[in-house]
């Protein structure tokens, strides 16, 4: 009897040891985004952007998956050399770099924290609140904190907000022009909400340099691996994985994750938080980028975008690897 007590102990134990051991273990990232990669490469639903021209000659095709974890591992799948341009991906990191500068409570009171739940580029947003942008990641918001960054003059400003995006993406990006001219040629909606938020004291600097210059920074190219490497530095509590360097200060990284939660997905940010339960932003080039803090950053490629300015494919790849690897954040860990 003794024996046998003994031996169902002995049996628990190592049933307990190899659980353990197993809920430690690495989920298989290579696996998930393979299978991801083939679950949804063939869904066609979406639409490439063409409100800037020179996004309408990307293939609907494109389609690359890049996980980059906090202890400086990548994986990653499918067309994973096509570089695209980051468009609004690019106001994550430039509201780092404000957010660095001024700290966090000048970032709330200038530039907010709340939910537009407008699309992206609304003026009405703007004329609802008396300026008040509401948060960094919609067109008027960012254009106001690209104004907000402290800088001496219109070169200094770019440079400052270049080589940012550069440290955090371990990488020299460079500006697609073709994009830039594009959407230089067609953002005089862009224009028109500098001018409105000017009007209302919401703007801290030159309108029309603060407009070309996030309209440089929207036509930044980048890989899924620089970008998400660049998440990877919010997931490793401001530090990068890859050069060590400490880009934001620890203590500001949970509100850049809260404006990404709040507004990264515009007017699919709350269904978004709902159904995945993880910070993200999205491009209208047809980058997005999630972050799992102390874990990993997910960055997916795909131009067709939903009807909020959305990649489709990145929306469900992510959800997919976020299920799999129990990432929602209102879950208990
Ligand atoms: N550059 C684009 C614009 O200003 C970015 C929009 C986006 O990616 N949602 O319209």
């Amino acid at each position: 009897m003794k024996i046998k007590l003994l031996a169902a102990s002995v049996l628990s134990l190592s049933f307990l040891v190899s659980t353990t051991t197993l809920a430690q273990t690495a989920p298989d990232y290579d696996a998930l985004i393979k299978q991801a990669h083939q679950k949804y490469k063939n869904n066609n639903d979406g639409k490439v952007a063409d409100y800037i021209p020179a996004l309408a000659t990307y293939s609907p095709q494109n389609f690359a998956i890049t996980i980059a974890t906090v202890d400086g591992k990548i994986y990653q799948t499918g067309d994973v050399k096509k570089a695209f341009p980051m468009e609004s991906l690019s106001k994550v990191f430039t509201m780092a770099l404000a957010m660095e500068q001024h700290g966090p409570k000048e970032v709330l009171d200038k530039l907010g924290a709340n939910a537009t739940g407008l699309p992206f580029n609304s003026g009405l947003a703007v004329e609802l609140t008396k300026g008040a942008p509401e948060n960094p990641l919609v067109n008027a918001g960012a254009m106001s904190t690209v104004s907000l960054v402290e800088a001496k003059d219109k070169t200094d400003r770019w440079n400052k907000i270049l080589n940012n995006l550069n440290a955090w993406a371990d990488a020299s990006l460079t500006v697609n022009e073709p994009v830039f001219k594009s959407e230089m040629d067609t953002n005089q909606h862009n224009q028109a909400l500098a001018q409105l938020m000017e009007s209302y004291n919401s703007f801290y600097g030159d309108t029309r340099e603060a407009v070309e210059i996030y309209t440089r920074q929207c036509s930044v190219d980048v890989t899924t691996e620089q970008l998400a490497k660049m998440g990877a530095v919010l997931a490793n509590n401001g530090k990068s994985p890859y050069t060590g360097k400490q880009l934001l200060n620890e203590k500001y990284v949970p509100q850049v994750l809260a404006e990404m939660a709040i507004a990264g997905l515009y007017d699919g940010s709350g269904k978004w938080l709902y159904t995945v339960g993880l910070p993200a932003k999205s491009g209208v080039g047809g980058g997005m980028v999630a972050v799992v803090p102390g874990k990993y950053a997910i960055a997916v490629y795909s131009p067709p975008l939903d009807s909020a300015g959305n990649s489709v494919r990145a929306q469900q790849t992510i959800e997919y690897v976020a299920q799999a690897t129990q990432s929602n954040l209102f879950l208990a860990k």
